[in-house]
């Protein structure tokens, strides 16, 4: 049977641990002086070695002829820990439904001696996870804990703890490990494991798992699955759901140069191979920042075709600019937590850098027009355009405002509640659009608000986000292009920012008990190819071409 790798390179003594030297240090003197405490607290980022320090220190302690600090893997104790039959480890995952009944237990069993060691171990994992009640039982035995207990509490969340049981424990901090220990330890397996692999391609395990070994192994494993033949970079990028350095490069230089519709077929098509968005946002991240540090010092660098890359980025924008884009890129990261639409996040954003970039684009022009660039024409020049797309922006944002109001309105003048939520149960089917290409972007727009109410034709979705909400109102065209497609019906749908629509609500919900109608019906006096400015061969040629939404906003967003 083949055992996953992670499990076969699990570390069998403190020598065998990647990183943690301290620690291993401290604990190892404290049991040659038998100096043990009845709890600990290990504390750190995942895969840093918290289970594995605590099982090498279980087996240490019962260990019966242990030579210095190495169990001897002969013993009784020792062989049954190897067969997972010894009786005196009791793990518990508190992150599991059982914690409290596992704590009441423990409670209840914690006078029992150990059957053949000095010790019993509980190695508690995920202890942040325990409920008040089950705290509250741990908080007794760690209270008075009779001679032959000792609590391992490992920890993602140490300030989930409450201080009453931290105060009574010993505390270890675990440390991410680093690029150079996990670099090293792979190397070791690869040898061990007849594994055949690019030495960059282990630098960039290393990297990925963030200072965690577990997570590093598991990566080595997936490879080794994924190719029979030498493991390269490329292969760890189709593995990790990421791209290559050399292809985040050519995508920088889509985007910084303005090429919006291939820099939106290139994300669609990540998205279609299954990369995952929000690390290639990471990637760009970690990209960027090592342009920045080409900009200020070159020789950080030695790799020639790295450097190359860098420098391509840098003649694109200016220091400033990337500054901004990574700027952009972390709030997209903290937004896509709140969406499962990171596809949509990611192409906001990248409007939003596009944006940026145009004004050095205006200031390139000026630059090649004159052959003595004017430092103040420049800045006069960039204004002046900034100002007339501003009055575009405000006049379409404007109609946009209008034509919100009479819908908002025209929602609750002819307010059903039935038949809102007959259609709220049947808004899903818009889901039948999912797969199709021409409407994706648009249904998971749509998903991503909540239908709120329904009054005649009027639709009325609520968003969490801002940013979405203006997309929504911004998309009109096509998001009733997806209702008639899939209801057979022409709705008139509106989306509102969560924070505008409370006070609609309790405005709406007064006039509700109080039985006035303080709400009348308003025709739209407005098509929305006049608020968006659009040509009628425009609105035409627009049909279903979902990247046109974005160049409408960048006109007029
Ligand atoms: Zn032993």
């Amino acid at each position: 049977m083949y055992q996953a790798l992670y499990r076969k390179y699990r570390p069998k003594t403190f020598e065998d641990v990647v990183g943690q030297k301290v620690i291993k240090k401290t604990l190892t003197n404290s049991i040659i002086n038998d100096k043990i405490s009845h709890a600990y607290l290990f504390t750190g980022p995942r895969g840093t070695g918290k289970t594995s320090i605590a099982k090498i220190l279980a087996k240490i302690v019962n260990c019966e002829s242990l030579d210095n600090i190495t169990p001897c893997n002969k013993c009784v104790s020792c062989t049954q820990i190897n067969n997972k039959q010894n009786t005196d480890i009791i793990e518990i995952d508190a992150a599991s439904n059982n914690g409290v009944d596992e704590i009441r237990e423990l409670r209840d069993k914690v006078g029992l001696v150990p059957s053949f060691g000095k010790y019993k171990v509980y190695i508690i994992d995920e202890v942040h996870m325990l409920t008040t009640a089950a705290f509250n039982a741990l908080l007794k035995t760690l209270e008075e804990p009779p001679k032959h207990i000792i609590f391992i509490l490992a920890t993602t969340e140490p300030h989930k703890i409450p201080s009453t049981i931290l105060s009574r424990c010993q505390r270890f901090d675990f440390k991410k490990i680093s690029v150079t220990d996990i670099k090293t330890r792979l190397n070791y397996i690869c040898k061990e494991e007849n594994i055949n692999i690019e030495e960059e391609a282990i630098e960039l395990i290393g990297k990925l798992s963030d200072g965690g070994m577990r997570d590093s192994v598991s990566l080595l494993d997936q490879l080794t699955a994924y190719t029979t033949e030498k493991i390269t970079v490329n292969d760890v990028n189709n593995v990790y759901g990421t791209i290559t350095e050399k292809e985040i490069s050519d995508l920088l230089t889509l985007i910084f140069n303005n090429k919006l519709s291939e820099t939106f077929d290139l994300i669609s098509k990540y998205d279609e191979d299954g990369k995952n968005l929000t690390k290639i946002i990471e990637t760009i991240i970690d990209f960027l920042k090592n342009t920045l540090i080409y900009f200020n010092s070159s020789e950080y660098f030695d790799n020639e075709e790295k450097k190359k890359l860098y420098s391509k980025t840098c003649d694109l924008i200016t220091e400033d600019q990337i500054y901004k884009t990574i700027e952009i890129l972390l709030d997209s990261i903290k937004s896509s937590k709140t969406t499962n639409n990171v596809k949509l996040i990611f192409e906001l954003s990248i409007i939003k850098i596009i944006e940026l970039t145009k004004e050095k684009v205006v200031v390139q022009k000026i630059e090649k027009q004159s052959e003595i660039p004017v430092l103040e024409e420049k800045k006069k020049i960039v204004t002046e355009t900034k100002i007339e797309k501003k009055e575009t922006n405000t006049k379409v944002k404007e109609n946009v405002e209008k034509l919100k109001k009479i819908r908002i309105n025209n929602t609750l003048a002819k307010f059903n509640k039935q038949e809102f939520v007959t259609f709220k149960k049947k808004l899903d089917n818009i889901k039948e659009l999912l797969m199709d290409p021409d409407y994706s972007s648009v249904v998971s727009l749509i998903l991503d608000g909540e239908l709120k109410a329904k009054g005649g034709q009027n639709l009325l979705f609520v968003y969490k986000l801002k940013n979405l909400e203006e997309c929504f109102n911004f998309s009109l065209i096509d998001i009733e292009k997806v209702f008639s497609k899939v209801f057979n019906e022409d709705l008139k749908p509106i989306a509102v920012f969560e924070e505008e629509w409370e006070p609609i609500k309790v405005e709406f919900n007064k006039h509700m008990k109080s039985k006035t109608n303080a709400y009348e019906y308003n025709e739209e006096t407005i098509s929305l190819e006049e608020i968006y400015e659009i040509t009628k061969e425009e609105s035409i040629s627009n049909t279903n071409e979902i990247e046109k939404i974005f160049e409408d906003m960048i006109v007029y967003n």
